[in-house]
C-alpha cells in the first residue's frame, strides 16, 4: 500500500518551468526521453525541455500525433527504436508531457524499455491531472480492444501545473470535471458541496479553485488505489461509478460521439436512478447531481439508442463477472456500494427513465 504514497506529487500554478529542478531534487539525471503529442508540444515542449537542459540533462524529444490512435503497438515500436537510436540506457528517465494518451503510452514505454526506466508525469488535461496520472496503470490499445496491453508502473513523480489547463479546449476541460464530480459522489460529501458552491469559478478555470479540486481529486483517487493497488479487493471498483452505463453509451453511440467524461456524466445519473429503483438512494440526491452536472455544461440525458445493444454492451463490459450485472450503486452522496446480481430489467429501467 505504501508505494502509492511513495512518489512525489507537486501541484502548482506556473510550476511547469521548474520541472528540471524538481526532477533533479528527486534523483540525479543525465538523460531524459521526453514524450509529448503535437498539440501539447506546440504550447509546452520548449519550457519543459529548456528546464531539463538547464539542469545539464540531455533531452531526447519524441512527439507523436495527438489522439487515441497513438496508443498503439506501431507508435510504441517507433518510440522504442528512436529512444535506442538516441542512446537510451538504464539510467535514462522518461517524462510524459500530455493528457491521458501520452501518460499511458509514455508510461508503457518507460515500463518496457531496458526492463524499466524511471518515469515522471506532467499531465496536461484535467482528466489526466485528476485521474489517469494517479494509480500506475499504463498501456496501449490493440485494434480489437482498448488498454489491453500494459502493466502497473508507478511514476517516481507527478508534476501538475493547473495553468496549462488554460489552453485546453472547453469540451475537454468540462469532460474532466465529470470525474471530479464523481469523486465527490463516491467518497466525499463535503467536496461535493464545495463543487456545488463553486460552479462559476470552475467554469472560469479559477486558479485557486482548480488547485483545490485537482489536489482533492488526486488525494481521493490515491487513497482508493493505495488500498487496492492491483484491483484485487474490489475497493478500486468504486472508481467505476457510472462507468458501466458510460462504456455502453460510448460503444453503442460510436466512439467519438461522446467524450469520456460526457458519457460518465450520463452514466452517473443512470446509476443514481438505479439506486432509486433499488430503494437505497433518494431522488433529492439524484437531483443534486443532475443540477451540478447540468450547471457544468455536461450532458445528463440518455440519448435514444438501441436498448438491446446497450444491454448487451453492459453484459460484455470487462467489469462484469459471469454475465451478471454489477454496478456501483450510490446510497448517499459520499457513499457507494458495489452491488452484484442486478437484474437486467432493473438496470435498463434506470437507463430508459433517462429519456
Ligand atoms: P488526450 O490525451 O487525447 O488529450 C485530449 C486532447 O487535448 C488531445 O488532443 C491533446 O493533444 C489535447 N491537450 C492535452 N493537453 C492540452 C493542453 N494543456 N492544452 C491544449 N490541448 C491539450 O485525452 P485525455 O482525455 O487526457 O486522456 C484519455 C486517455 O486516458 C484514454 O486513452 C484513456 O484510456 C486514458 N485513461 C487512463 C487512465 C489510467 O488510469 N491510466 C484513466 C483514465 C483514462
Ligand atoms: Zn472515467
Amino acid at each position: 500500500p505504501l508505494s502509492e504514497r511513495s512518489y512525489d506529487i507537486s501541484i502548482g500554478t506556473g510550476n511547469l518551468a521548474e520541472v528540471g529542478r524538481w526532477i533533479t531534487s528527486l534523483r540525479s539525471v543525465t538523460h531524459a526521453v521526453l514524450i509529448s503529442d503535437a498539440n501539447v508540444a506546440q504550447h509546452y515542449l520548449n519550457p519543459v525541455s529548456e528546464s531539463l537542459e538547464a539542469e545539464g540533462i540531455r533531452v531526447t524529444t519524441l512527439v507523436v500525433p495527438a489522439g487515441e490512435p497513438s496508443k498503439s503497438v506501431g507508435t510504441s515500436q517507433e518510440l522504442w527504436e528512436k529512444a535506442l537510436a538516441d542512446r537510451v540506457d538504464r539510467k535514462s528517465i522518461v517524462v510524459a508531457l500530455g493528457g491521458g494518451v501520452i501518460g499511458d503510452l509514455a508510461g508503457f514505454i518507460a515500463a518496457t524499455m531496458t526492463r524499466g526506466l524511471d518515469f515522471f508525469q506532467i499531465p496536461t488535461t484535467l482528466l489526466a491531472q485528476v485521474d489517469s496520472s494517479v494509480g500506475g496503470k499504463v498501456g496501449i490499445n490493440l485494434p480489437a480492444a482498448k488498454n489491453i496491453v500494459g502493466c502497473f508502473w508507478q511514476p517516481k513523480g507527478v508534476l501538475i501545473d493547473t495553468a496549462v489547463l488554460e489552453t485546453l479546449p472547453r469540451r475537454e476541460y468540462l469532460s474532466g470535471l465529470a470525474e471530479v464530480v464523481k469523486y465527490g459522489v463516491i467518497l466525499d460529501p463535503e467536496f461535493f458541496e464545495y463543487l456545488e458552491a463553486n460552479v462559476q469559478p470552475m467554469l472560469d478555470r479559477d486558479a485557486v479553485v482548480l488547485q483545490k479540486i485537482v489536489a482533492r481529486s488526486c488525494e481521493l483517487k490515491a487513497q482508493v488505489v493505495a488500498e487496492d493497488e492491483r484491483e484485487t479487493t474490489g475497493l478500486r471498483a468504486i472508481l467505476n461509478y457510472g462507468h458501466t452505463y458510460c462504456h455502453a453509451l460510448e460503444t453503442v453511440s460510436g466512439y467519438g460521439q461522446y467524450l469520456h467524461g460526457e458519457a460518465v456524466s450520463v452514466g452517473m445519473l443512470c446509476a443514481s436512478r438505479l439506486g432509486e429503483k433499488l430503494g437505497v438512494f433518494d431522488q433529492e440526491a439524484t437531483k443534486r447531481q443532475y443540477k451540478l452536472l447540468t450547471a457544468l455544461g455536461l450532458p445528463v440525458d440518455v440519448p435514444k439508442l438501441d436498448k438491446e445493444a446497450i444491454l448487451s454492451a453492459m453484459q460484455r463490459d470487462k467489469k462484469v463477472e459471469h454475465g451478471k450485472l454489477r454496478f456501483i450503486v450510490p446510497h448517499s452522496i459520499g457513499k457507494v456500494v458495489l452491488t452484484s446480481d442486478i437484474p437486467a430489467g432493473v438496470a435498463m429501467e434506470a437507463w430508459t427513465d433517462g429519456y
